[in-house]
């Protein structure tokens, strides 16, 4: 009974300062959003307390009848939001759920297709220090060096001369729309599984402003916390019921014990949200935004990794201004604008330096910026840049300051959690 404030004081402390820095700077970071309160209020309920090995219906404990309600409700609303025929909502993260599927399909050592982290694949797609990279055998295919995309053919060549027994498409830091069917054509060609990790865009799937990898992959893996705004989590979704019954056998009991039941209602709670026509105009907002944010940048003398975005990302290359991602990030969170340092492909700078940052729009798009405001943000980052490029790592404090200002100022007219 007793409440967290007088209980924890310095845990309390510790969140309310995070809910003043959310609410005081801007949220550019592009695998971030603002939940609702609802989703808040599912994630913070009772249903942490319960055991619920199994899936709905079939279950190792008792008393599951209500958390089998919120997980039901979440396979259903997840199959209608994507047009699915099978959905497993108990990955406790993306990662997770990647995991699962490598553990369906794969044996140690097999040999697998991803996109290379340094061209915008995820850590989990067989980086050497992931297990997809320490336990199996990726192939990573790269993006053309002229315009930065996916070079297609050179896909096609390594799946011919490797026999890769899965392919997956989808990154962490791609700007561009993927060309799914032809990713599954090759598949086919070579008898490999198609799986779409669609992490960082499923919101902009759900809305209906993205291609759905469903229409063509075997398998498609997602979180539940980027731009689908929900609860941190993962799925995997398919339209292969039979190929569906092996993930549930990995997910549990091959690698999870028991789920997070307070977490799946919360994703249930989101997903009935994502179903919203709001979320559709939420969506659509997203893209524009970016597009706003986007042509901003390059007003302002910025150059973009692939000359711009379709999605809710975008990766600016810093070289042109002779400054890197690490003090361009330290220098935008002094302006209250938090971002993450990216390598850019063939990035000559060392990772932990990089010569660019990724920006994205999903969570101020929840919180009501639109296009102008967007503008208005890119023309404050490249104050900053300018900055740095005049003084080196620290930047005009001056600038950095009436930044810092502008920043505060259109996060009171965007407030959230009121
Ligand atoms: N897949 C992609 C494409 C991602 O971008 C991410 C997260 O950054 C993940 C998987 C992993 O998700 P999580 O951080 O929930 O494990």
């Amino acid at each position: 009974t007793e409440s967290l404030a007088t209980s924890d004081p310095e845990i309390f402390q510790s969140i309310q300062d995070e809910l003043g820095r959310q609410a005081d700077e801007i949220e550019l970071i592009a695998s971030e959003n603002i939940v609702s309160k609802a989703v808040l209020e599912a994630q913070g309920s009772v249903m942490t307390n319960k055991y619920a090995e199994g899936y709905p219906g079939k279950r190792y404990y008792g008393g599951c009848e209500f958390v089998d309600v919120a997980e039901q409700l979440a396979i259903d609303r997840a199959k209608k939001i994507f047009g699915a025929e099978y959905a497993n909502v108990q990955p406790h993260s993306g990662a997770n759920a990647n995991q699962a599927v490598f553990f369906a399909l794969l044996q140690p050592g097999d040999t697998y297709m991803g996109l290379d982290l340094a061209c915008g694949g995820h850590l989990t797609h067989g980086s050497p220090v992931n297990q997809s990279g320490k336990w199996f055998k990726p192939i990573g295919y790269k993006v053309r060096q002229d315009d930065q995309r996916i070079d297609m053919d050179e896909v096609r060549d390594l799946a011919r001369t490797h026999r890769p027994k899965l392919i997956i498409a989808g990154g962490s830091g791609y700007p561009r729309i993927i060309d799914f069917k032809t990713f599954r054509e090759i598949a086919d060609e070579v008898g490999a599984i198609l799986m779409v990790d669609m992490a960082h865009f499923a919101g902009l799937v759900a809305g209906g402003v993205h291609p759905n990898p469903l229409d063509h992959a075997h398998v498609v893996t997602t979180t539940t916390h980027k731009t689908l705004r929900g609860p941190r989590g993962g799925m995997i979704l398919s339209r292969d019921a039979e190929l569906g019954k092996k993930f549930n056998s990995a997910v549990f009991p091959g690698l999870q014990g028991g789920p997070l039941m307070h977490v799946i209602a919360a994703k249930a709670v989101a997903f009935g949200e994502a179903l919203r026509p709001e979320f559709k105009a939420y969506a659509g907002q997203v893209v524009e935004n970016a597009k706003a944010l986007a042509a901003s940048l390059v007003e302002e003398g910025l150059a973009l990794v692939s000359g711009g975005t379709d999605t809710h990302l975008m990766l600016v290359d810093l070289r042109p201004k002779n400054t890197f991602g690490n003090v361009t990030e330290k220098a935008l969170k002094r302006a209250h604008i938090t971002c993450n340092k990216n390598g850019i492909p063939f990035d000559p700078a060392k990772p932990m330096v990089t010569s660019g940052v990724r920006l994205g729009t999903p969570a101020g798009t929840t919180r009501g910026f639109g296009p102008a405001e967007f503008r208005e943000v890119g023309k404050m980052i490249a104050a900053v840049i300018d900055g740095l490029q005049k003084n080196g790592e620290a930047g005009d404090a001056q600038i950095e300051n009436r930044v810092k200002e502008q920043a505060t100022a259109l996060c009171r007219r965007f407030p959230i959690y009121r």
